[in-house]
């Protein structure tokens, strides 16, 4: 996709050295942009002026764990927000904490954790901003029931395309609020944000297995599960397994213990051994895992993790939270296992009447394709108050596909299948996994009169259309009329 000038300038050169090639995190996407790492509000807004002075866009970049090109900026300016990385205000009474937007979910646990407290929602690695958390508005496990990431934010600090800087709370701006977190970046800068985090009695969960040896049991356990008010639920499917086992899995249940154990509030008790078995170095294992990562293996592998904690998995057992919340953070870079293609996710979200027959549908075409998925992963979600949003009272399944040269054109008709499938079940994507969905079917899946109305507060603080990435070109076009060709 080639990227548009934006503002009303003659497109100008930027020093060379700032150019750098960065990537979405599943390594498909990538893009040559200028990139900028301010250390302060001023330092961003600095940029935001070098951006106008120069004709090119803005989009603000975390840790870069967005799969696809949220983060992404073709030719045009990232501003890199990795530096903004410390925690401003913290109250251990409360649990109230004000923090910069580069700061990490693990910069944020490490610091709360000694007070007895947890964020209260976090998504499935550590490495994520705060920012970028609050920009995608990040699931976790128990979405069903504490809803997203941007549920537990107070208050965040904006920066506008106009310079101007904006404290934006629920009271404030409700419209803001609701539209710049799961706002992709699109409205602007944030520069620091309030969160509440909740109160844990200690460091770990009681952890439980279930296994279903089908889809209808995979949903008939989670219903179970979620009658019984497990907090933290998530389910994995092997995406091997066809014919009457199509959709077999396991589910783990955690829930915080009743009694305080503050001798685990100390956050050393979550770390991970640096070796595995205390023989492979973790760091490295990632090098184990790439030759193997082909289907005959990942079938085995598949089966083997299945049948062992179908049979020896069910006993009940204490896990630290880190270990419960970021089990993709097990094998350090375990992404360049599936190097070097990448991998592309297909995360589809569907309301609960038509979950069941969309993913018996999805998870079938991908063995009507020969094309397996090595990683699927179920939740359970509830609707969220935000603009853009992507979940609804439903349930989730996302598709993990290793990328080959051979395969990389039927994969892409796979998605698109999957993509018209979802879209015709009433079912949303999620932008921090998407990286193909176009303007039409964004539309579709957020609704129409969302993204007019998204549009409408962008045009109105936006007005240039100064923020943009790779994918708002894709998803959300500037109108044509208002841009102008250096
Ligand atoms: C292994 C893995 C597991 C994951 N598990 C989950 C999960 O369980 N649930 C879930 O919801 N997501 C999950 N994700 C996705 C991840 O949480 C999101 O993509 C998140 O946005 C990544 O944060 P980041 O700091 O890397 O943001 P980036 O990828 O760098 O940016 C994401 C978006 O945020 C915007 N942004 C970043 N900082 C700011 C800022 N300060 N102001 C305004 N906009 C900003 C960017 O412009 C971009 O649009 C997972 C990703 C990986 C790689």
């Amino acid at each position: 996709m080639n990227p548009e000038p934006t503002a009303q300038k003659q497109f100008e050169a930027l020093p060379i050295s700032r150019m750098a090639k960065l990537s979405g995190w599943a390594m498909y996407r990538s893009a040559e942009t200028y990139v900028w790492r301010p250390q302060s509000a001023d330092e961003v807004r600095e940029t935001l002026e070098i951006a106008k002075d120069s004709g090119r866009s803005v989009i603000a970049r975390g840790s870069g764990y967005s799969y696809g090109d949220t983060a992404l900026n073709g030719e045009n300016i990232t501003v890199d927000l990795t530096r903004m990385n410390k925690i401003l205000q913290w109250d251990p009474q409360t649990g109230v904490i004000q923090i910069e937007p580069g700061a990490t979910i693990y910069n944020l646990w490490r610091h709360t954790l000694p007070d007895g407290w947890w964020p209260t929602v976090v998504p499935g690695a550590m490495s994520p901003t705060i920012g970028g958390c609050a920009a995608v508005n990040a699931h976790g496990k128990n979405s069903w029931l504490k809803g997203t990431f941007g549920d537990a934010i107070l208050s965040f600090d904006l920066l506008l395309a106009n310079g101007d800087m904006q404290t934006v709370t629920r009271e404030s701006d409700p419209e803001l609020f609701h539209a710049a977190i799961g706002g992709l970046g699109l409205l602007g800068v944030m520069t620091s944000v309030t969160l509440q985090t909740r109160k844990v009695p200690a460091g770990y969960l009681l952890t439980r297995h279930y296994h279903a040896q089908n889809l209808d049991e995979l949903f008939d356990v989670f219903e179970q599960r979620l009658a019984a008010q497990d907090e933290y639920l998530v389910g994995w499917i092997d995406g091997f397994a066809a014919g009457a086992s199509l959709g077999r899995g396991l589910i783990e249940a955690a829930n915080h213990p009743e009694m305080e154990d503050v001798s685990t509030l100390n956050p050393a008790t979550q770390d991970l051994s640096p070796n595995i078995a205390g023989v492979f170095p973790r760091s490295q294992m990632w090098r184990i895992m790439n030759p193997l990562f082909h289907d005959a293996p990942m079938r085995l592998a598949n089966n083997a993790q299945y049948t062992m904690v179908a049979k020896y998995g069910a006993k009940m057992k204490k896990t630290p939270m880190a270990q419960f919340h970021f089990f993709h953070d097990y094998i350090p870079n375990w992404k360049k296992a599936f190097a070097p293609g990448g991998l592309r996710q297909f995360q589809m979200f569907a309301p609960a009447e038509s979950a069941k027959i969309l993913f018996r549908a999805a998870l079938q075409a991908t063995h009507d394709a020969h094309i397996p998925p090595y990683l699927c992963v179920f939740k359970r979600h509830k609707t969220d108050p935000f603009l853009l949003r992507y979940q609804s009272d439903g349930y989730s399944l996302s598709l993990d596909f290793r990328v080959t040269r051979s395969r990389d054109i039927p994969l892409q008709k796979l998605l698109e299948q999957l993509r018209v499938l979802v879209l015709e079940n009433g079912g949303n994507l999620y932008m921090a996994k998407d990286d193909f969905l176009d303007a039409a079917s964004f539309e579709q899946s957020v609704g129409a009169d969302r993204a007019a109305e998204f549009r409408a507060i962008k045009d109105k603080l936006d007005p240039a259309w100064l923020f943009q990435s790779n994918l708002s070109r894709r998803i959300m076009p500037q109108p044509l009329g208002e841009v102008i060709l250096a």
